[in-house]
């Protein structure tokens, strides 16, 4: 079995969402100083690096990130490869021709090269999902949706694109690293930390193949 890493790694230095603060790592005790052990804190985002979007993120008494379903974050999935588009648009979807039994879809843009090239700094012309891609995947009975930007929507698209999403009881999952990924079909493994109560939370996410 192949095993491949999506997730970004957490640092000081990694884009975060427009004004959103960076994470920070604070040494409470350090070896070095001649203390018991290394202990560090974080103080994060909960939409930091690779993460979920729960509904309650833009729904209001919308369900939380610790009730997520796991049959959905866990199971077969399809990556797509859409480098040359600018928005992932109901057109865009159409010609990339997904498999009719789809219910997860990764789609790998443009984007996954700020990734590729250590990118720090957030870029506001990303490559997301139009609020008509949204109903598309929707009404084709998709149940979770990964992109490689820190949003799954274009910044003029935001609201319309995630509540449709959010609506259609759509999983969401953004800020992938897909850079070293050829589509075609794996097993995602999108495991989220349980926050209660919480719009959102980081993931570690996995592909395998055979
Ligand atoms: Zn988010």
């Amino acid at each position: 079995m192949k095993i491949y890493d999506i997730s970004l790694t957490l640092s000081e230095s990694i884009p975060t969402w427009r004004a959103d603060p960076k994470p920070q790592f604070r040494k409470t005790l350090s070896l070095e100083k001649g203390e018991v052990a290394n202990v560090s804190h974080m103080s994060l985002c909960v939409h930091a690096g690779t993460h979920v979007d729960a509904p309650c993120h833009f729904l209001k008494g919308g369900s939380t990130v610790e009730t997520l379903p796991l049959e959905i974050l866990v199971g077969k999935a399809v990556v797509i490869e859409a480098m040359e588009a600018d928005r992932l648009t109901q057109e865009v979807f159409e010609k990339a021709s997904i498999p009719p039994d789809t219910e997860r879809l990764l789609v790998k843009t443009g984007n996954s090269k700020e990734w590729e090239k250590g990118a720090t700094e957030f870029i506001e012309d990303y490559v997301g999902v139009s609020a008509d891609g949204a109903k598309y995947l929707v009404e084709k009975g998709i149940k979770l949706i990964g992109v490689d930007y820190l949003s799954v929507a274009p910044l003029d698209e935001i609201v319309p694109t995630h509540e449709t999403l959010l609506k259609g009881e759509v999983v969401i999952i953004e800020g992938l690293n897909l850079s070293k990924i050829e589509p075609g079909t794996y097993t995602l493994y999108c495991l989220p930390l349980k926050i209660a109560g919480s719009d959102g939370a980081p993931a570690r996410v996995i592909l395998t193949s055979e």
